[in-house]
């Protein structure tokens, strides 16, 4: 009699769980929005057949450069996975979480149940493989200075292979405010027409700016290069400069030659 209530018991808490495993979601698109870095980020999640078919960021204020690899991958690999429980995307977890939760919402919203696809993702795992390439240089970073170095080396003639840890290049140079020392270069001294700045008062401004903490070596070093670099990626490079007040060049300007 006491098994008998046991059986009973557990069949009712078994149809439970497969009363809930069974929320089907209805086909349709569905709209969720979850908070990312900068704001909300809105997916749009279709659903075929009761899954997942497909994911896509359609709003979001994220940090472009740093959030390019979570909003692009992170969808699909939510949708390959059937699962939310992906890895976040590194370097954006914030993005990656934001696309998650709303991801989540719209799931909720087709009728289906948010736990439900967010079972871990059991991985596995890749064959170690040997990858044997040959360079004359290997630059390991892809900020400013890896690409700058990897480049110079490149148009040198070097075989140059230039490494990233991240998903994304750019690393704290994407964050950049976005001004440039430009001490000695011929852009600041023609275009700018700037002809008092020195090495000398960049090295006292920085110090000044850095509380005096800083590595007179390194400071040395790039009040003294730094010119070189700028009129390399203006004149070279062709990068695109901006001027106050908002005077756009997009063709280097004509200069003498030194
Ligand atoms: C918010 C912010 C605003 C700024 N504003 C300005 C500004 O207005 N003007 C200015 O002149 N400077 C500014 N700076 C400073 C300037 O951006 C940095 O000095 C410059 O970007 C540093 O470039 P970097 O290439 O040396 O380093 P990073 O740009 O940090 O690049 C290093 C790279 O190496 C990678 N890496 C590290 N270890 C490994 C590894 N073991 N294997 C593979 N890859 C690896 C990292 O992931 C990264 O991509 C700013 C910095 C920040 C954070």
């Amino acid at each position: 009699m006491r098994m008998g209530t046991k059986r009973l018991a557990a069949l009712a808490v078994s149809a439970a769980l497969c009363g809930s495993a069974f929320a089907a979601m209805t086909d349709g698109t569905y709209t969720g929005e979850g908070k990312g870095r900068n704001g909300t980020i809105t997916v749009e999640v279709t659903v075929k057949a009761g899954k997942l078919d497909a994911v896509k960021v359609v709003k979001h204020t994220e940090t472009v450069g740093i959030s390019d690899a979570a909003v692009a991958d992170f969808p699909k690999a939510i949708v390959a996975a059937q699962s939310t429980a992906v890895d976040a995307v590194a370097g954006a977890t914030m993005t990656s979480e934001g696309i998650r939760a709303a991801v989540a919402q719209a799931i909720q919203k087709a009728g289906g149940d948010p736990a439900q696809f967010a079972t871990a993702v059991v991985k596995k795992k890749a064959a170690k493989k040997l990858v044997k390439e040959n360079a004359d240089i290997v630059v390991v970073g892809a900020g400013g200075s890896g690409i700058s170095a990897a480049v110079k080396a490149e148009t040198l003639g070097a075989n140059v292979i230039l490494i990233e840890k991240m998903p994304v290049i750019g690393g704290a140079t994407a964050l950049n405010a976005g001004t440039l020392i430009a001490t000695g270069s011929k852009y600041q001294r023609e275009v700018m027409k700037e002809t008092k700045d020195s090495p000398e008062l960049a090295y006292k401004d920085i110090f000044t700016v850095g509380k005096n903490r800083n590595d007179p070596t390194l400071v040395k070093m790039v009040t003294e290069r730094v010119g070189g670099v700028v009129d390399w990626l203006i004149y070279d490079m062709k990068i695109l400069m901006v001027l106050p007040p908002r005077s756009i060049r997009t063709t280097p300007p004509t200069v003498s030659s030194a």
